[in-house]
């Protein structure tokens, strides 16, 4: 129980912590003005909050060492002058969630599973966000209503299995949302497991709350999926936010996005890997290639970079702590393992294939009638 002096203090509250921590961070766009940033920053930042909000909690924003002009936190959150620069070929919907999307808030691409966007609202605000069009002219929270016709194409559809609860942010929406929509899943009996795909235990940790944990128990299978893209962003707050998650009997994975100058060195990228798995308990799942969003041609690597650092990976890392690097095609392809290819050349039932120290063997199949 609080005690009577901090009944009045958020901060001590766990409830309403998270809250203070939203109000403390950046909100607007003005909130930069008491920032240290660059005049080229302030001025991109003038434009591009136009096309993509800014808001960074408190927590994140801690993270940031002013000192340094290229941190790979601010380089995540505070625009730059590259994002009013759009190239060619870049899209509002890299990967085309609207075209896969029969009923408004559900995208169905693979048979089993769907993405439901309970929410367009996000904690935390990535400047290199590949739903960012859909965050700005959507941009809507959840409603009940909304919801609806997505939950009766689930209950339509017996092939899906897995719901993906992403957007926007569904952490970010209040306990009391987030119970009600589990329990409307929960009553689709061939639905089994919830996915959620969340920025939150990375930038808003305070979120993780009992209240939270409670909100998302039930019949289902829960996996959230969370969202770190450097070390840096692993702390005592995200170790405890994960810590929560894990004794509540959810699996934790996490998905990084290639980002130049946020994490594109085989040693940030080994870091973050290995304390995803030793410190947090997340299992490195997906690295996924930089999506064709627009203005992001100056975070993008090439994919001859991507495929050297997943050999490196591949190399320096434990099978656990590896993920999978993919790019997600444009015009909804789906998500394509790029990494590189270890089968040198192949004759029949003979193949020649790059081992783990870089020689190439030959291996002979030898198959039963
Ligand atoms: C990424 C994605 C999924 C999830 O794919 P997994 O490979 O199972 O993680 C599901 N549906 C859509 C439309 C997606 O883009
Ligand atoms: S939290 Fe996710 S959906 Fe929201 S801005 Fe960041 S990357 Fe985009």
């Amino acid at each position: 129980m609080p005690s009577d002096t901090n009944l009045h203090d958020a901060a001590a509250d766990p409830d309403t912590a998270w809250q203070a921590d939203v109000r403390a961070g950046v909100r607007h766009v003005r909130d930069l003005a008491s920032l240290p940033l660059s005049p080229a920053e302030r001025a991109a930042a003038q434009v591009a909050a136009a096309n993509h909000k800014v808001r960074i909690p408190k927590a994140y924003l801690d993270l940031i060492d002013w000192n340094d002009p290229a941190d790979p936190i601010r380089a995540q959150v505070i625009p730059s002058p590259g994002e009013l620069e759009e190239a060619d070929g870049e899209l509002d919907d890299p990967i085309a969630d609207h075209e896969f999307s029969p009923v408004p808030r559900l995208t169905h691409r693979h048979a089993d599973r769907v993405l439901l966007f309970p929410t367009y609202q996000c904690a935390v605000y990535c400047r290199f966000c590949f739903r960012k069009e859909s965050l700005t002219s959507i941009g809507r929270g959840y409603t009940r209503e909304a919801l609806e016709p997505a939950l009766a194409y689930i209950s339509d559809h017996p092939e899906i299995r897995e719901v993906i609860l992403t957007g926007g942010d569904p952490l970010s929406l209040p306990d009391k949302a987030l119970a009600e929509i589990l329990a409307r899943i929960e009553a689709i009996p061939h639905v089994r497991l919830l996915r959620i795909h969340t920025r939150v235990p990375v930038a808003l940790p305070s979120r993780i709350t009992s209240g939270l944990v409670a909100a998302l128990q039930g019949r289902l299978m829960v996996t959230v999926v969370t969202h770190f893209n450097h070390a840096r962003e692993i702390t005592s707050a995200t170790e405890m936010a994960c810590r929560t998650l894990r004794h509540a009997g959810f699996v934790l994975l996490n998905q990084s996005v290639l980002l130049k100058g946020v994490n594109d060195t085989v040693e940030v990228l080994e870091e973050l890997c290995r304390e995803l798995m030793y410190r947090l308990g997340v299992k490195p799942y997906y690295l996924h290639h930089g999506d064709l969003a627009r203005g992001m041609a100056h975070r993008r690597t090439t994919i001859a970079q991507g495929q050297a650092l997943a050999g490196a990976l591949r190399a320096r890392l434990s099978g656990i702590c590896n993920p999978v690097y993919v790019l997600d095609l444009p015009e909804g392809g789906g998500k394509v393992p790029i990494g590189p290819c270890y089968v040198e050349a192949r004759d029949g039932e003979n193949w020649r294939l790059r081992g783990p120290d870089g020689e190439v063997r030959d291996y002979t199949e030898i198959v039963g009638e």
